[in-house]
């Protein structure tokens, strides 16, 4: 564990947000799993004056969560398909910026490619050619047949892709997860074509839900060694480098059973819960908006 400047903005001039909060024994392998239960658990959060930006300080180091990645659960396929819907359809004004004269899409990355749903998406949407990195094991082996070849296994690193060059890089829900944001950003930049884009998704920390919960937001966790606003992201892409930068709420589309997973309430509650919307009901799907922002920029020269 090691104190950190704003890992954005780089400043110094942080207050205390919320002191650390964490069970030792309640700490499982799906704590770093992505789209679990909350558990209501985290470091020492400060809040950055300058950018807007909470982040975790003492936090983990690189190794540490490497390993903890490398083991961490994954039971929830299921809704990382219906996110990625969610994520290709925000990623439409995007796309338009990226089409050659042809009509064609070139080459993606997925950044924190989990079980590959995006990248199915990614296929989809006319890209010619996707790859993906993953770091935990569990999400890469439940990947489908013809999409597991292309995800590479481990922790985003620049070096791996020497030499290449990709038209859209994605990080979806991840860059809360990344020991260093603008490392992460930085190094898409240096691996996009010009003209080329990065296009993040990730929890709004000023969005209404998590204003309406207070601490008890299930953002607020372990896993998240930083939480964005519309105005710290924005200067994270801007930072990096990127030009034309974009900041947009998100609004799910998710399955009645899993929003009530991800509600606030009592684990006794929400068992049974969970158990009255085993039928038609727990599937209908709702779109609401669920705390997240979407941030685009393109890469221009240089
Ligand atoms: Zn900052």
């Amino acid at each position: 564990m090691a104190s950190r400047a704003c890992p954005v903005c780089g400043s110094e001039a942080a207050t205390v947000f919320a002191e650390q909060k964490i069970d030792p024994a309640a700490l499982d392998g799906f704590a770093f799993a992505s789209r679990k239960q909350p558990e209501y658990m985290h470091y020492r959060l400060v809040a950055c004056g300058v950018c807007d930006l909470i982040y975790a300080s003492p936090a983990p180091g690189p190794e540490t969560l490497a390993g903890a990645y490398l083991t961490a659960g994954f039971d929830s396929s299921e809704e990382s398909k219906w996110a990625a819907r969610t994520y290709r359809s925000l990623l439409r004004p995007v796309l338009g910026s990226l089409t050659s004269p042809s009509g064609n899409l070139g080459s993606a990355l997925d950044i924190g490619a989990g079980d590959g749903a995006f990248l199915e998406e990614l296929l989809a949407a006319g890209f010619r050619h996707v790859e993906g990195v993953e770091p935990s094991d569990a999400p890469r082996m439940s990947a489908g047949d013809h999409i597991r070849p292309f995800i590479h296994e481990g922790l985003f690193s620049p070096a791996a892709f020497e030499g290449r060059r990709f038209d859209l890089i994605t990080c979806l829900q991840t860059i809360e997860h990344v020991h260093e944001p603008l490392g992460l950003c930085r190094d898409a930049w240096s691996l996009l074509t010009d003209g080329g884009a990065l296009f993040i998704v990730c929890h709004n920390r000023r969005a209404a839900s998590a204003k309406l919960l207070g601490r008890h937001s299930p953002i607020f966790d372990v896993e998240h060694l930083q939480l964005f606003s519309p105005r710290s992201l924005r200067q994270l892409l801007g930072e990096a480098g990127f030009t034309n930068v974009s900041v947009r709420p998100v609004f799910n589309s998710y399955p009645v059973r899993y929003w009530a997973r991800l509600a606030p309430i009592p684990t006794g509650l929400k068992a049974k819960t969970q158990e009255a919307l085993g039928g038609r009901l727990g599937a209908l799907r709702v779109m609401l908006p669920a705390g997240n922002v979407a941030a685009w920029g393109h890469r221009r020269g240089g």
